[in-house]
Formats: structure tokens, sequence, C-alpha cells
């Protein structure tokens, strides 16, 4: 548990979830900087019912995609990101800025570059029940003070929750 973890914790997550789009799973509904790791939940491009856990280590830009179900991203091959974790990367840089996620993944982003150019990481699967799960929290908690509006896009996430 590092200072950053601390400070995700403290910061207000609400945004997250965009009120203005209560019918619709945001493209990237969940990003943190834990576990020395960039980490989040994507939800897929094409699929309302799929989402992927992608990840980038600190230090070694360890690059890792998958499903929920473990299932690994057919889109991440050798080390180039695959879309979900441009996505994250762009999700990230926009809730914590480039610096801070450039300082805690340990990258050097040239002036004019992007984060996602500037990484140079290999496929390194790493695991995704406990991001998934802390998601499943987050969304439980997002929607504790408004449960009887719960949008039924989200009901399968629910039902994922039961079986991780
Ligand atoms: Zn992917």
């Amino acid at each position: 548990m590092d200072s950053s973890d601390e400070a995700w914790r403290l910061d207000p997550l609400a945004r997250v979830l965009p009120a203005v789009r209560p019918r619709k799973l945001a493209k990237v509904p969940f990003v943190e900087l834990a576990e020395g790791r960039l980490q989040g939940v994507v939800s897929s491009g094409s699929d309302i019912e799929r989402v992927y856990v992608s990840s980038i280590t600190a230090g070694s830009h360890g690059l890792s995609c998958s499903t929920n179900n473990n299932r690994p991203c057919g889109g991440l091959n050798g080390g180039s990101l695959c879309k979900h974790l441009q996505s994250l990367a762009e999700e990230a840089v926009q809730q914590y800025g480039l610096d801070r996620v450039a300082r805690y993944l340990k990258v050097e982003v040239p002036e004019g570059s992007s984060l996602a150019a500037a990484l140079s990481g290999s496929r390194d699967p790493a695991p995704a029940a406990a991001v998934f799960s802390r998601f499943l929290r987050h969304l439980a908690y997002l929607e504790a003070p408004a449960s009887t509006a719960a949008e039924p896009e989200m009901q399968w996430f629910r039902g994922a929750g039961a079986v991780v």
C-alpha cells in the first residue's frame, strides 16, 4: 500500500460513471493505480456483456489484457497495446494527469508524445480477478444511494459478481 494507492481512495470516484450517460456503460468504468500497476476495466466496444481487465506494470511495463473470465485478449500481441490498453492509458491520463501516471509507471514520455507511445513493454499476463471484484464493489458503492434507478445494463455485473 503506497501513497498513490491512498490518494486513489480519497479521490471522488463518482465521475467514473458519468450521470449524463446512465444507460450506457462508460468505456473505461474503472481505473486505478494500485499493486504496482495501472489497471482497470474496459468495456468491449461491441458487446455490452463483455469487459476486459487491462493492466500495465510499473517499471517493466508488462502488458496484460483478458476478459473478466480470464480469456486472453486477442488484440494484445507482442509489445503493442491493444485498444483496451490504449483506452485505459487515455483514461488514466485524464483522471490522474500524465505526470502522475508516467511517474507511477516509471516511463519517460517525450514532449508531444503520448503515454501509450512511450511504453515499450511486452505481454505479461497479470491476475484479473482482484481488479474485477474491486470494480464490482465500486459499482455497488456508486449505485447504493439510488438503487431503485439501477440500469438494466448493469444487472449482469451483479450476476457475474456471484461467481467471481
Ligand atoms: Zn485488450
